[in-house]
């Protein structure tokens, strides 16, 4: 997929996840790696932006460091959690970050998410936990990429959901699959199964 592609793709997903209600207010981001002359990019959404308004000048692309590249608005204040999990997996080519409000929900309890069936690996029977730290900080960057050395989606304590796939699709289906499982997990609990 060329550049131009990939911006429009992000430009659908984050247009996506927001009708699904998956990134309340300006909240979540998303991005996609690609490789560009042999060179790996990424092309992330800007800060401060609902991601049902995101067009394609609201893209911004950054090099593996964080710098940007092109594009005219600060990227995501998330940039170095995205760029940490590209640098660990290489099998990895997109990323999405949600507040999605059931999976929010979890992460500000002590409730533990359950994997349901047809999800990851079934060693652990809970979706991992990355500890609290600030939002956009470089410790939230660097234990997300710890724990996402392991897994695909991760919920980040008192804060949200990260999703990670080979392709845009995959990442955002899996983050729309976590809130699916935190609204069932939270119906079961209500009727006390
Ligand atoms: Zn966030």
């Amino acid at each position: 997929m060329n550049k131009e592609e990939i911006i429009k793709n992000l430009v659908d997903a984050s247009h996506y996840i927001s009708n699904s209600g998956l990134t309340p207010g300006k909240s979540g981001n998303i991005s996609c790696r690609f490789y560009e002359d042999g060179v790996s990019k990424v092309a992330i959404t800007k800060s401060e932006i609902s991601k049902g308004m995101v067009e394609t000048n609201d893209i911004v692309i950054v090099d593996m460091d964080g710098n940007t590249l092109e594009g005219e608005g600060k990227p995501s204040s998330e940039t170095f959690l995205h760029l940490g999990i590209y640098n660990e997996r290489n099998d990895i080519n997109a990323v999405v970050h949600t507040h999605s409000p059931y999976a929010a929900g979890f992460s500000m309890s002590e409730k533990e998410l359950k994997r349901l069936e047809g999800f990851g690996k079934i060693e652990n029977p809970y979706i991992s936990s990355v500890k609290y730290s600030k939002p956009g900080s470089s410790e939230l960057a660097k234990d997300t990429a710890d724990i996402m050395k392991s897994e695909d989606a991760v919920i980040l304590k008192n804060h949200g959901v990260v999703a990670a796939g080979i392709s845009l699709d995959e990442a955002t289906l899996l983050a729309q699959f976590i809130e699916d499982i935190a609204k069932t997990q939270f119906v079961a609990h209500i009727l006390n199964l």
